[in-house]
This record gives structure tokens, C-alpha cells and sequence, in this order.
């Protein structure tokens, strides 16, 4: 069993990315109202996620980190949402056997929290604590048992960016949250939880905000959302480049072609201008057995989806423009 969960975190974790996008869609599944996440070297050393969600109950926690628990099965009614955002319940178990695991937990109708550590997939320790509701999921010195793994992991730098990306875009799609991030005690961004996309968006971006136009385009199934870049406020190598299909954040070099030829057919060559895009597909135009934990996602008619988010920007920057 422990083998066989060090097996599945070589799908679900590659690096601190992953376990930090796992815990923290374990946080909105939640429903927290706020989530911090604090690191320590880009998460190579330390990793604390903590919400304020529905927590465990007490005799679940053991239990949620056993291979394929899931309590959510009955939450998503179609397979899609179920596919696309990996409710298999191999997260937790996945995390804890390549790392010095701690969590904590205590749903608002109980008194007592509870606190549970697992060093590498054997479990040390189980007590009540008294703890705020919610969840502290604490994940520490990954890989130290899986030296071939620990050897794959990036500088402190490139690991910070990959997890800093990942919570823009997750402080985007979720503007109600309210999101706190510390690295290496240093408070990186406060968003404090907003009514609309819009007011998050100007959170993120700042007064670069003005450079942008807000898309809203839709035909038939497929409905485009978010914001693209000016063409004045085009630059070789834009800071925010943010896709998301279905809810889902991807990193997609269809949306990003259809975005490329937008700008090409409005103006300059290969030139490619921040945007942050939110489409929405008829769940049968998308691959559903693409990896849950990569960001990566097949279109079954690649071509028509890139000309549409290609419109879509087209007509939202041609009005802005004129
Ligand atoms: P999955 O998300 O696929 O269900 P996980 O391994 O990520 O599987 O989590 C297992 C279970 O633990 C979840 O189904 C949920 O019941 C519980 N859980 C995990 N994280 C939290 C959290 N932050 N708050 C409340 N419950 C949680
Ligand atoms: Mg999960």
C-alpha cells in the first residue's frame, strides 16, 4: 500500500506545484471563504495550506487518506466535472508518503479539532487539538525519501513562479475567496474576497488594468470571458497569459494560437498580448481522459476553437479600438 501510494504521487506530484494546486482545490471544494498558502524555498521545504472550509469530521480524517476516498462523488452530477478535476481521492494519501504530512482539522459543529502526522506514509501520530474551523494541510521536506525525485526539483525561483502563476490564476477564477500568500515569510499578495471578476482583475493587474479590454463573446456552446490586452499595451512577452476551459486552468497552445491570430488579424505580427481567458466548451468538444493533475487538454476540433477565441477577441478589442 505505501509502495503503491509512492507510485501514484509520481502521477499526482512531480513538484511543489502540484501539491499546492491539489490542496488548495481541496480548500475551494471546501468552500472556504479564505485560503493562505505559506512557503518555504519555492515549497521545497515547507508548504502550509490553510482554510477555513466544512474541515473533516473527526472519524473521516483517517479515512480521507486512504487511496480512492472521496467524499465528492455525489457532488458532481455529470462525469465531466468529475474527470476534469480528478475527484479520485489520491491527493492526500499521494502527498503523504513522500513527505513529513500534518493535518489538521475541525468542522464548526465540533469542539475539538484533530491532528494528524504522517512521516512518509507511516503514521505518527493522531491527537485533538483546539483549533479555528477549517483545515491546515502542512507538507514537509518532499522527496526526502525518493532521492531521484528531490534530484528533478527546480531552483527555489523556477518553483515559486510555477506556484505563484497557478494562485493568480486561482485568485481570478475565484474572486470571492479571499487569498493570502507568504514566501519565505515575506507576504507576496493579499486579495481580499470581491463581487466581480472585474474588481479582482484590477486587484491583479493594477493600473495596467486600463490597457485592457473585458471579453464577453459567446455562439452557440462555446462562450468567451476575461480580459486581452490593448494592442498599445502589447509587449513580446506578456506578464499575464492565463487560460481556463471549462473552469479548469489549462495551458493550452490552441487558446493561445487563436489568440496569436486575433492580434495578427488586427494588427501587428507574431506578436502575442496579455490576456486572461475563460472559455467555455460543450463538455463533448474536450478529451475528458487528458491527465487530471497536468494542464494540458485536447480539443476534438482544435481548429474551430481557436477560430472562435480568435473572433472573440477580435471583436471585443475591434470595438475598443474604433
Ligand atoms: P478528492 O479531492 O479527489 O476527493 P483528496 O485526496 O484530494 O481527494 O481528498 C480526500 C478527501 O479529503 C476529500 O474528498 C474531502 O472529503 C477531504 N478533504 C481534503 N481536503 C479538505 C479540506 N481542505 N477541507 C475539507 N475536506 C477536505
Ligand atoms: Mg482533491
Amino acid at each position: 500500500e505505501d509502495l503503491i501510494n509512492q507510485i501514484k504521487a509520481g502521477e499526482v506530484v512531480e513538484r511543489p506545484y502540484n501539491i499546492v494546486k491539489e490542496v488548495v482545490e481541496n480548500s475551494i471544494d471546501a468552500g472556504a471563504k479564505n485560503i493562505q498558502i505559506e512557503l518555504l524555498d519555492g515549497g521545497k521545504q515547507l508548504i502550509r495550506i490553510t482554510d477555513d472550509g466544512c474541515g473533516i469530521p473527526e472519524n473521516q480524517i483517517l479515512t480521507a487518506l486512504e487511496r480512492h476516498a472521496t467524499s465528492k462523488i455525489n457532488k458532481f452530477h455529470d462525469l465531466e466535472s468529475l474527470a476534469s478535476f480528478g475527484f479520485r481521492g489520491e491527493a492526500l494519501p499521494s502527498i503523504a508518503s513522500i513527505s513529513n504530512f500534518t493535518i489538521r482539522s475541525r468542522p464548526q459543529n465540533q469542539e475539538m479539532g484533530k491532528e494528524i502526522n504522517i512521516n512518509y506514509g507511516n503514521l505518527l501520530s493522531e491527537k485533538e487539538i483546539s483549533m479555528p474551523h477549517g483545515t491546515v494541510i502542512q507538507v514537509k521536506d518532499i522527496f526526502t525519501n525518493v532521492p531521484v525525485r528531490l534530484k528533478f526539483l527546480k531552483s527555489t525561483a523556477t518553483e515559486f513562479t510555477h506556484i505563484h502563476d497557478f494562485l493568480i490564476a486561482m485568485a481570478l477564477a475565484n474572486y470571492h475567496i479571499s487569498f493570502r500568500f507568504s514566501h519565505n515569510g515575506r507576504e507576496v499578495f493579499h486579495y481580499h474576497s470581491k463581487k466581480t471578476l472585474k474588481e479582482r482583475f484590477h486587484d491583479i493587474v493594477g493600473v495596467d488594468a486600463k490597457d485592457f479590454v473585458e471579453l464577453n463573446y459567446s455562439r452557440g456552446s462555446f462562450n468567451l470571458t476575461g480580459f486581452a490586452g490593448l494592442p498599445k499595451s502589447a509587449k513580446q512577452n506578456p506578464s499575464y497569459f492565463i487560460t481556463f476551459v471549462n473552469g479548469r486552468y489549462v495551458k493550452d497552445k490552441i487558446i493561445r494560437s487563436g489568440v496569436l491570430q486575433a492580434y495578427q488579424g488586427l494588427l501587428i505580427k507574431g506578436l502575442i498580448a496579455p490576456a486572461i481567458i475563460f472559455v467555455k466548451v460543450n463538455p463533448s468538444w474536450v478529451d475528458v481522459n487528458a491527465h487530471p493533475s497536468k494542464t494540458e487538454i485536447r480539443f476534438y476540433d482544435p481548429a474551430s476553437l481557436q477560430e472562435l477565441v480568435s473572433i472573440g477577441i477580435q471583436e471585443a478589442v475591434k470595438d475598443s479600438v474604433h
